[in-house]
């Protein structure tokens, strides 16, 4: 304990400039068994959140054996917001959860995807909304969805049958500017439902004046790296890419629930 204190004290010693062989610190410090600061010390707490231990939900992920795509691409953003209330739920339904989990597999073709990017402009990267979603998770958000029963599969995939996100081989993202993790403008937002987000409606929402020629450009650089990387879009959402079908996702892997 005393060694500690004794490192600690030296440690405080250096940080607010005073020399080693300030002799008269360390004893009198010791005697009294406790540290009197000279001034405010500003603690990291970054320390402590990296130390801290994982929420139950997040070991779930990391124990179906699942990996945090920030660990596997560097410099790819997140944005998890099923785990903000920017959603159009309005509500975290993800509590502590922060990062985008997704199968190893997956992360590899991302990976791929980042690359191109990188090669079409070393200045974007990708902004990740969502990654695996538990099928608990898609049990909540089809329980708070406040529409009638039979319009509910027009925003969220019904739990009984379950999206590729439960898989962990879908992925939602967006490209940012690398520096200022600024999104490139696609039209609409993540999650907003309506015509003018689905790629099979571009021709007639620019036609009507509802998205123009420069975010259908950026939607297509988008599309163009994902499917390089061997991804598939969907009509009706242009941030949503599959990374298998269904039915190779069943055969390959479990729904995490
Ligand atoms: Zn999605």
């Amino acid at each position: 304990m005393r060694a500690i204190v004794a490192g600690l004290i030296s440690l405080i010693a250096l940080a607010c400039g005073q020399s080693k062989q300030d002799k008269n610190l360390e004893p009198a410090i010791e005697a009294q068994d406790e540290i009197v600061l000279p001034h405010p010390i500003q603690l990291d707490t970054s320390i402590i959140d990296t130390v801290s231990v994982k929420g139950a939900l997040e070991q779930r992920l990391i124990d179906a054996g699942l990996v945090d795509l920030q660990m596997a691409i560097p410099g790819i953003l997140v944005d998890l917001r099923y785990s903000t209330s920017n959603n159009f739920f309005g509500k975290d339904v993800y509590g502590e959860l922060d990062k985008a989990y997704i199968q190893p597999v997956v992360a590899e073709m991302l990976k791929k995807a980042q690359l191109a990017l990188e090669q079409q402009n070393p200045s974007l990267t990708f902004l990740v909304f969502d990654g695996v979603r538990p099928q608990s998770v898609q049990q909540i958000l089809w329980d708070e969805l406040d529409k009638p029963e039979k319009v509910k599969p027009l925003y969220v995939a019904d739990p009984k049958k379950g999206s590729l996100h439960n898989f962990g081989v879908a992925v939602d993202l967006t490209i940012a500017d690398r520096s200022s993790g600024k999104p490139l403008d696609m039209g609409t937002d993540f999650d907003f439902f309506g015509y003018p987000a689905y790629p099979d409606r571009e021709a007639q929402m620019l036609k009507e004046g509802k998205i123009n020629l420069q975010q259908i450009d950026n939607r297509e650089l988008l599309r163009e790296v994902m499917k390089e990387a061997g991804f598939k879009g969907i009509g009706s959402e242009w941030w949503h890419f599959n990374a298998f079908s269904r039915k190779i996702a069943s055969e390959k892997f479990e729904i995490v629930k």
